[in-house]
C-alpha cells in the first residue's frame, strides 16, 4: 500500500542548529561538536515526527547546507565557490542570488561516499521507513558554461556524476535504506516560454527530457531491490518568487510518469502555476502519486475542507488508493537563517493537518 502522509525531506533548522553551523563555518566549532549538535536536533525531529503520526521519516536535511548533499565537497572537479547571477523579480526589481549549483571545472573524482555520514546515524536511530533525499544527478552541474578537459560534451559530464549518485542509491540500498528519492528540477519543462527557448536553440524538448529520464533510470534500476521505495520529487522551488516557472504537467506527464522507473511521484499542487490534475490519468497502476496540496511557501495553515475537495478531485483522474498527500517541497529556506517562510509551530501544524486530512480520507 502507498505512503499516504510523506513530506519532502528538508525541515526547518533549529536555531541551536544555525547557530553552530555558522560557528562551525566560521572555524570557532570543531566538526565533532557541529555534529553532536546535529545529531540531538534529528532525534527531536524524529521523535516529533512519529508524535504527529507521519509515516515515512526524515533527518530534515539538517546536515546539509542546501537541499543538496556533500557532494561538492564528496567530489573534486567542481568549481571553489557557487556562482551567483541576476535574478529578476515579479515587481521587476533585480537581485543578485547565489546558485544552488555548482559548475564542473576539471575531471570529477570521488573523494568519498554522498550521504554516508547520513545513512549511518538514520540507520542506527530513525524510526523505519526513512527516507534519504538526493538532486538528480543530470543537475548537479547547474549551468555550464563550458565543457572543460578532459570532456568532450556535458553528456560526458553527466554519464560521470550519474555513475557517482548511481553508486550511492546502490550503496544505500545494501545498508537497508529502504526509500530513495531523487530531487528534479522540471521547470524548463514545463513551462511553454522555456519550451519554445529550446526550440529556438535547435532542442526538442521531448528529447531533451527524454535524457535526463534515461539518466535517472540508471540510477533506480541499479539500485531496485524489493521492499524500497524509488521515488521522484519534481521540484519547482520553496520561494514565493522567481524560483520555477509557470506550468502545468501536461507537457511531461506522459513522458515522466510512463517511462521514469520511479514508484513514487511527489508533485507541487500548492498554487495554480502547477495547473489541474488531469495530467494524474497518466500515472500507471502500482505507482503512486504525492499531491504536495500544502504549501512551504506561507505559513498559513490550509483548510481541511479544501484539501478534502482536492483529493476528490484528483481522484477522479487517478485512483484514490494511488495517491497521498504532503507538502509540495521541502521546508525550504529552512537552511538559511532569512530564508524560512514560517514559523516551527506554523511548520509542525501543517504536518498534523496532513496526517489528520489523511486519516479522514484513507482511516
Ligand atoms: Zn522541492
Amino acid at each position: 500500500m502507498p505512503y499516504r502522509t510523506d513530506h519532502v525531506g528538508s525541515l526547518l533548522r533549529p536555531e541551536r542548529l544555525l547557530v553552530a553551523r555558522e560557528a562551525f563555518k566560521a572555524g570557532r566549532l570543531p566538526l565533532e561538536e557541529l555534529r553532536a549538535v546535529e545529531d540531538e536536533c534529528i532525534l527531536e525531529v524524529f521523535q516529533r515526527q512519529k508524535d504527529i503520526g507521519l509515516e515515512v521519516f526524515s533527518d530534515g536535511e539538517f546536515r546539509r547546507q542546501s537541499y543538496t548533499t556533500d557532494q561538492y565537497e564528496a567530489i573534486e572537479g567542481f568549481a571553489p565557490e557557487y556562482p551567483k547571477a541576476p535574478s529578476t523579480r515579479p515587481d521587476g526589481t533585480v537581485v543578485t542570488v547565489q546558485m544552488h549549483t555548482k559548475p564542473v571545472v576539471g575531471k570529477l573524482r570521488q573523494l568519498r561516499r554522498l550521504t554516508e555520514h547520513e545513512s549511518s546515524f538514520l540507520l542506527a536511530h530513525a524510526p523505519r521507513p526513512f527516507k534519504v533525499t538526493m538532486p538528480t544527478p543530470v543537475r548537479v552541474p547547474g549551468s555550464q558554461p563550458n565543457i572543460p578537459a578532459p570532456y568532450a560534451s556535458l553528456a560526458e559530464i553527466n554519464e560521470d556524476i550519474t555513475a557517482i549518485f548511481r553508486d550511492e542509491m546502490v550503496a544505500l540500498a545494501d545498508e537497508g535504506v529502504t526509500y530513495l528519492q531523487l530531487d528534479k528540477v522540471p521547470t524548463r519543462f514545463v513551462d511553454p516560454e522555456a519550451r519554445e527557448a529550446m526550440r529556438a536553440q535547435g532542442l526538442d524538448p521531448d528529447a531533451e527530457f527524454a535524457a535526463e529520464v534515461a539518466l535517472e533510470n540508471q540510477c533506480y534500476d541499479a539500485a531496485r531491490r524489493e521492499g524500497v521505495t524509488f521515488a521522484m520529487h519534481f521540484c519547482r522551488g520553496s520561494r514565493t518568487w522567481w524560483q520555477g516557472g509557470a506550468g502545468a504537467y501536461d507537457a511531461i506527464a506522459e513522458q515522466a510518469f510512463g517511462e521514469l522507473h520511479a514508484d513514487r511521484f511527489l508533485l507541487e499542487y500548492d498554487t495554480e502555476r502547477a495547473g489541474g490534475f488531469e495530467p494524474l490519468r497518466f500515472v500507471p497502476k502500482g505507482k503512486s502519486v504525492h499531491l504536495g496540496l500544502v504549501s512551504t511557501k506561507n505559513g498559513a495553515l490550509e483548510d481541511e475542507g479544501d484539501l478534502l475537495r482536492r483529493i476528490d478531485e484528483a481522484s477522479k483522474h487517478v485512483d484514490l488508493d494511488q495517491i497521498g498527500i504532503g507538502p509540495q517541497c521541502g521546508f525550504q529556506g529552512a537552511s538559511e537563517r532569512d530564508g524560512a517562510h514560517m514559523t516551527m509551530d506554523e511548520q509542525w501544524r501543517k504536518l498534523e493537518l496532513i496526517v489528520d486530512t489523511a486519516r479522514k480520507v484513507w482511516g
